[in-house]
């Protein structure tokens, strides 16, 4: 595995790359869910290229930036294992050096859910995925369902900037109480652990009331009795899978998001409804 630090030793990896390249890029805290997405690359492209950035910019300054975990040196060695090709690991400078000031604005579909409780979120996110995808050109771009939101942010960008780029979603890696994979399930504690698996529930009691014709509210109501009393209720919804606009959920694809707090911790999570 090669090692980047830098744009221009990043460009040098990738001239040497067979194509395709897939692209897989993480803020690191590695778990089985990035697992997926690197095998699902390993296994479709002649290369694998895994980008590892903590970026401030997605961040608000209350977040949770400065604890988010870092393993490097254990990160490293999961890239390697999986097979990756080249793993670019510039750090903040590199990035945003002090002059920079070119920003990515997403528009309407990230101004609901994630974009109303992190109003600067989105704005971040696809300006780093868009400074990572002009430095390592990849053909594959492959993102976690887990954040749904992101993922249709992000095929908005590719599309209305014309990256030549094409999208793949990998299913959301689970645990076998159902809690989704995520590096924040370390800030929880054990209560708070034990309870994680009612988010989870919730959305299927929303898919099972839905297919057994009950409407959105109903449906939406019996989700939200199933999430722990213990835990405090972002949202709970039913959405269109490209745009994010309220769905009845009866127009396919939709999914079925949802997003709590157990104690300090956030965790968000989704169905997707195929018909
Ligand atoms: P992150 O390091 O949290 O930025 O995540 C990097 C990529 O891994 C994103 O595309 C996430 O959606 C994806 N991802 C995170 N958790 C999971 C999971 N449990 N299952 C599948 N993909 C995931």
């Amino acid at each position: 595995m090669r090692i980047a630090t830098t744009i221009a030793a990043a460009r040098e990896h990738l001239a040497a790359c067979a194509r395709p390249v897939g692209f897989v890029p993480t803020m690191g805290a590695l778990h089985a869910g990035h697992i997926a997405l690197l095998a699902a690359a390993r296994a479709a492209c002649a290369s694998v290229v895994a980008s590892l950035f903590v970026n401030p910019m997605q961040f608000a300054p209350n977040e949770d930036f400065s604890r988010y975990p870092r393993d490097a040196q254990g990160d490293r060695e999961q890239f390697e294992r999986a097979g990756v090709d080249v793993l670019f690991a510039p750090d903040a400078n590199e990035m945003y050096p002090p002059d920079f000031s070119t920003y990515v604005e997403v528009g309407s579909i990230g101004a609901s859910f994630e974009g109303a409780l992190r109003p600067a979120h989105f704005r971040g996110v696809a300006t780093v995925v868009a400074k990572l995808l002009n430095v390592i050109a990849p053909d594959v771009l492959y993102l976690g369902q887990k954040d749904a939101q992101q993922t249709a942010v992000l095929r908005k960008l590719v599309a209305d900037l014309a990256f030549n780029v094409r999208v793949e979603i990998v299913p959301t890696v689970r645990e076998g109480d159902g809690v989704a994979l995520s590096s924040r399930n370390q800030y929880l504690n054990e209560r708070e652990r034990s309870e994680a698996p009612s988010l989870h529930r919730a959305l299927q009691t929303v898919e099972s009331a839905l297919r057994s014709g009950a409407a959105k509210e109903t449906a939406l109501e019996r989700g939200a009795s199933a999430l722990s009393p213990l835990a405090v209720l972002d949202y709970l919804d039913v959405v269109d899978a490209d745009t994010f606009a309220p769905s009845d959920g009866l127009k396919a694809p939709a999914y079925i998001i949802g997003a709590a707090r157990f104690g300090t911790t956030r965790l968000i999570d989704n169905l997707r409804v195929e018909r």
